[in-house]
């Protein structure tokens, strides 16, 4: 049995590589299965399925939904999607529009900081995919107007920096409603960016959420801590929550953070798609 990678960008979002460029690299890395996750669209969807074929090697349709959510952020997974499903495609569709009035507003606010940098750079560097921030990030580190995609953000693109502009979100219940409609098993993307104060906190908001639909919980993460895993791992438990995992790989940086192994060992067995599957068939 092989290892898995749950949580992966492609170009389609706000990574790298294309959908099939992932899949090759991911069978080449060794792994068994990857679930391709773009933030708010499938548009890579078909491309990497049939890439999946193609090669022999399982590809998960996936998505990573933002939710409505404070002080931190909530993000959550959609696995095994039906891609073709009316109300997934209208409630996407949605988020499209709402990312395309956006987009040019943060690069209206470029501007007049002073930033010598047009909205069709940004949208010939985002790979033809989706537009977002990143792709903001990587026109700004081109230009030298930041020595790291980080310092981008940090300067200019986090909530709360000078060019930040807030996007519409659905509600974490509406979120859920689509991806259950869907087919899809939604599950809570790396709860460490939720900010919640304490695990009471987190476990209340989950108890929640799975009134809501939810059906599991991103246990396995780069930026778990050992100790916030086993938490996580004790909650999902208690609520008979599948746990999945995944590194978030966008692409970026292969040296710092790598498809399958993350920031160095991380290994997540075939299991975690084996539970996924026997749930869907449950429901
Ligand atoms: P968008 O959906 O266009 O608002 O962009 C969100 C994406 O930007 C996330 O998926 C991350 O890949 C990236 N991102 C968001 N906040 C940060 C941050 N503080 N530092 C680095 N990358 C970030
Ligand atoms: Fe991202
Ligand atoms: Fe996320
Ligand atoms: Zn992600």
């Amino acid at each position: 049995m092989g290892y898995v990678d749950l949580h992966l960008h492609t170009t389609a979002s706000d990574g790298v590589m294309s959908p099939s460029e992932i899949v090759r690299y991911a069978k080449a890395k060794g792994l068994q299965a990857i679930a391709i996750t773009d933030h708010d669209t499938i548009e890579g969807l078909e491309e990497g399925l049939s890439e999946g074929e193609r090669i022999g090697f399982e590809v998960i349709p996936g998505i990573e939904i933002s939710a409505v959510h404070s002080p931190g952020s909530m993000h959550l997974l959609g696995f095994f999607l039906d891609i073709y499903h009316p109300l997934l495609n209208e409630r996407l569709g949605y988020l499209q529009k709402a990312r395309a009035e956006r987009n040019p507003k943060i690069a209206e606010k470029l501007s007049r900081l002073g930033i010598d940098l047009t909205y069709e750079e940004v949208l010939k560097v985002s790979g033809g995919g989706q537009v977002g921030r990143p792709h903001f990030a990587q026109v700004l580190l081109g230009k030298g107007y930041v020595r790291s995609f980080q310092e981008a953000f940090d300067r200019f693109l986090k909530k709360g920096a000078p060019a930040y502009v807030d996007k519409f979100r659905f509600t974490a219940k509406e979120a859920l409603h689509f991806i259950n409609e869907a087919k899809g098993i939604a599950v809570l993307a790396h709860p460490n960016t939720l900010g919640m104060n304490g695990y009471s906190e987190l476990e209340n908001l989950l108890v929640q959420l799975v009134e809501e639909g939810l059906k599991g919980v991103e246990v396995y993460y780069p930026e778990h801590s050992v100790s916030e895993v086993a938490q996580y791992k004790i909650l999902a438990e208690r609520y008979g929550l599948l746990l999945t995992g995944g590194t978030d790989y966008h692409g970026i940086d292969k040296n710092s953070l790598d498809i399958g192994v993350g920031r160095g060992g991380m290994k997540l067995p075939y299991s975690l798609v084996e539970n996924l599957k026997a749930a869907r068939s449950r429901s």
